[in-house]
This record gives C-alpha cells, structure tokens and sequence, in this order.
C-alpha cells in the first residue's frame, strides 16, 4: 500500500507536539476527492491546534493546517466537474449542504460547520480526501505557495468587511496588524472597496510592506499609542470602522477610535478575548460590536476571482519544507513573519 507523510498533533504543547507521521495515502469516499499537496498554507490557528485553548477540546489526533493548494488526483464516486490534474485551492470550511444555512449561502452558519484542521483532519498531509465542494481551480497567474496563502484569510477578512461592517467606498477603516494574515487581506479588499484605510503595524520594516499593499496611513504601534494617532489623522473625527483581531491588547484602543455609530467588527482574540465593555459607550455613541467567523464559500469564489484578475495579491513571507513545521510555528508565535508562512511536502 502506498504511503504519504504527515504532521499530527496528538497532545498539546510545544513545537516537538507536531509529530511526522506515515500513514496510507487515502482513497477518497463518495462525492469526495483526493488531493495531491503541493503548498500547505499555515494560520494562527495552527498554532492554537498545536498548543490547546483552554476550555476548548480539539479531537486529537489531529492533522493541522486549514488551507492548501494541489493537484487533484482521484474522484469518488458521484463527483462531477472536477478531472484528475486539476490545480486546485482548498476551500477550508466543510459544511452540510443541505441545512437552511448551507442553503441561504451562510455555510459557515452551518450546525455541522467544519475548518479543516480545528474539528477534523486538516491539510498538513502529502495527500487528503475532501468533499468535492472544499476545492475551487487555483487563480491563473497564481503558484501553489501563493494559492495555499489566501483561503481562510481572505474569506475571513471579506466577511468581516463586505457582509457584516458593511464598509463602504468614502468611510474610514482602523485596520489592526496590517500585515498578519487577515490583516493584510483586510487592507486590501478595504481599499478595493473604496474606503480610506489606517493600518497598524509592529515596526518600520512592517510599516512599509502595509503601505505598499495600499494602506493609506501606517501607523507603528510600537511607537506610538495608535488610538492618539488616529485620532489625529482623522482631525479628531474618529473611524466608521474597526477590523479587529487582536483583542485584549487594542480593544479598549479601539473602541476609543469609533465615530458615533461605528462598528468594531472581530474574528479574533490573539492576546486574550476577555475585553473591558462599558454599555454606556455603547449606547450613546450607538455602536455596533460584529462578530464574524470564517465566511462563505460563495463569497471566497469571488475573492478567487479577484485574484484571477490581480486585483488582490497574496502576501508570501516564505515557504519552508514540512519537516520544518516547527520553525514555521516558531515565525508565526513570536511574530517574525513578514506575511504568511508556506509549508512545501
Ligand atoms: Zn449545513
């Protein structure tokens, strides 16, 4: 039988928790495809999977990883549209299909909502099966390291924008860390929609890869109190929307940046989720607090789309080989990556 390296997680901790294993290469199930890895497109999430959130209980083992790029290399049976050889993307959130969710085209509502590599086998494989509706042809002009860094991101950081601030062209948007994973996705479609974008950034040399993906003012947080500098790039006037990830270090910084009516919209707690709230701000400024997760895969085909088109592009630190995962978590953890971070089987 033949066999197929891997990453899995079986306990929680620290970088040697990521252990290579061998395993047989799957067969894919009905309605499902086999995958040949050719980029593995790591998260924050990962590291998460690999360290454990406490009060949450991931089904280890698990193999990590929730975005990728390959070339597909078997069908089950029942799927249509897709042939051996395609180059492809995968689609990170597994759902249903067949709930009034899944239905409406808010899959990522769905009761049976999965990310590949958080509540089931991920990516971080030479080979894995997925449903047929997890993988979209990879954007023209795209390699596979670029087409495994921008799934979860972008999908992500559209939700976010487009669907719940509802960011329009004219309206100022407070982008946190510019150039994580999200953030620089968030930067990028907040400037394709036509808003004016602040963006933060940890330092000069990250400061100017945020400019050049479009931002409009940078400002370095480790420099200055980043809600004193908004409030003087806006004379004062505040922003209609915040892109919040971090959490517990910018929250209150960010609340503070907010018009009257604005939006904090979140996906994300990287410092810490337990964040001070004082209602009276809420009420009379007439805030709006959004939480978002993941995003649709209807709205991720037009994302793809936009890649094809270039006017999106995907922000590549690196890639490193497999077996050298924990390096990569190492980049991610204390914040080295200048963009996100591939591995290659
Ligand atoms: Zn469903």
């Amino acid at each position: 039988m033949a066999t197929m390296r891997c990453i899995v997680v079986r306990e929680h901790g620290g970088f040697d928790r990521l252990l290579r294993e061998e395993r047989p290469v799957p067969a894919p199930g009905p309605g499902q495809v086999l995958i040949h890895t050719r980029a593995i497109g790591l998260n924050h999430l990962d590291t998460w999977v690999r360290r454990g959130v406490p009060g949450h209980k991931f089904p280890l083992p698990l193999v990590p990883s929730s975005d990728a790029a390959g070339v597909v290399a078997g069908l089950g049976d029942g799927v249509v549209g897709l042939r051996e050889g395609d180059e492809v993307v995968v689609l990170p959130g597994v759902s249903c299909g067949s709930c009034e969710a899944c239905q409406s085209g808010v899959d990522q509502l769905c009761r049976h909502y999965h990310i590949l590599g958080e509540s089931c086998d991920g990516t971080s494989a030479e080979y894995f099966c997925v449903p047929a509706a997890n993988v979209a042809p990879k954007p023209a002009g795209l390699s596979f390291v670029e087409g495994a860094a921008i799934c979860l991101v972008f999908q992500t950081a559209w939700n976010m924008l487009v669907r719940r601030a509802e960011l329009r062209a004219g309206e100022t948007v407070l982008v946190h860390a510019g150039l994580s994973g999200v953030g620089a996705a968030a930067v990028q479609i907040a400037r394709l929609l036509g808003a004016q974008v602040i963006a933060t950034a940890g330092g000069p040399e990250k400061c100017g890869k945020v400019a050049a993906l479009g931002a409009h003012h940078v400002i370095d947080y480790r420099a200055v109190d980043f809600a004193d500098e908004v409030r003087r790039i806006t004379g004062k006037a505040g922003v209609q929307v915040v892109f919040e990830h971090v959490g517990e270090a910018t929250f209150a910084g960010s609340l503070k940046c907010l018009q009257r009516g604005g939006r904090l919209v979140t996906c994300g707690a990287t410092t810490g989720g337990n964040v001070p709230l004082s209602l009276h701000a809420v009420f009379f400024k007439s805030l709006s607090i959004l939480g978002s997760t993941m995003g649709s895969k209807g709205d991720l085909r037009t994302i793809l789309r936009l890649f094809e088109q270039g006017a999106l592009r995907a922000v590549v630190d690196r890639s490193l080989p497999m077996a050298e995962v924990g390096e990569a978590h190492r980049l991610l953890e204390e914040r080295q990556a200048l963009g996100k971070i591939v591995l290659v089987p």
